[in-house]
């Protein structure tokens, strides 16, 4: 059983880490994008505005919007927390479990990039027996 990830398991950590905040933040920039197109059409000052109004209907349109924030609120959660994997990686503190201080499993890194304890560390934690 390893005490540490090596330096090669956490630079590919590292590099799918940085992949997925990429990606995140793609997605989160389009949306953006997006959310900053109709509120300019419904004000009237994007030259798309009679486009935008005979494609959407009114009460999809809120509605499209309320899910897009709550979708950029989540994304931007999980981007903050593939920062604190980052940090982690970096002093060295990442994939040891804060409670026992051993390694946790890579499966769960690569689910939960920014967890700190295992599954049932945290459990035990929770119960209140630690
Ligand atoms: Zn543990």
């Amino acid at each position: 059983m390893k005490a540490k990830y090596t330096k090669a398991e956490l630079n590919r950590f590292k590099n799918l880490i940085l992949k997925k905040m990429e990606e995140v933040t793609r997605e989160v920039n389009d949306i953006q994008s997006g959310i900053t197109n109709s509120d300019a059409a419904k004000s009237g000052t994007s030259p798309d505005s009679i486009y935008s109004v005979h494609m959407a209907d009114a009460g999809t349109d809120s509605h499209e919007r309320e899910k897009n924030y709550l979708f950029m609120t989540r994304e931007n959660n999980y981007l903050q927390n593939l920062e604190t994997a980052l940090d982690r990686i970096e002093d060295g503190s990442f994939g040891i479990c804060k409670i026992c201080g051993k390694l946790i499993e890579e499966e769960r890194m690569m689910e939960v990039p920014n967890t700190t304890k295992h599954v049932e560390c945290k459990e035990r934690e929770k119960l209140g027996l630690i």
